[in-house]
């Protein structure tokens, strides 16, 4: 069985923001050489996410309004966490929702998505470094 392991680097310019990272995911599936298997993209921090969705804008700021509705960042004392002296309460709770890893089929050395899937990071405390494991298995 062949085994890749690689990280994808992230330094967002606003606290909260969104990128596709479908291509430099597929660019791993290549690189690994795994033509049957699977591919697990998961967030390393927990104000962060890796979900799957349309790449559609408008559902992009939809997404953002309504975890900004149930979970708004501020005010920042709504929240006992940020009693440690951090600000991020809310950024924790996000990711909750949004999910921590995304498993992808590979078929024929390709990710197997359905129509429109697209894979997404989700930044919810950004403004500094923060990493996504990608880990491939397969043959
Ligand atoms: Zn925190």
């Amino acid at each position: 069985m062949k085994s890749y392991r690689k990280e994808l680097t992230f330094n967002t310019p606003h606290r909260r923001d969104y990128v596709n990272i479908t291509d430099p995911v597929e660019q791993a599936v290549r690189d690994s050489g795994v033509k049957e298997g699977l591919c697990l993209v998961n967030a390393m921090h927990i104000t962060a996410s890796v979900y799957i969705n349309d790449a559609e804008p408008g559902l992009i700021a939809d997404y953002d309004d309504w975890l900004e509705q149930l979970a708004p960042h501020e005010p920042i004392s709504r929240y006992r966490h940020n009693n440690t002296g951090e600000d991020n309460g809310d950024a924790h709770l996000k990711r909750q929702i949004m999910g921590r890893e995304v498993v992808v089929a590979i078929t024929a050395g390709k990710l197997d998505f359905g129509p429109w899937e697209q894979i997404h990071y989700a930044e919810f405390d950004g403004r500094r470094r923060k990493r996504v494991l990608i880990k491939i298995i397969g043959e």
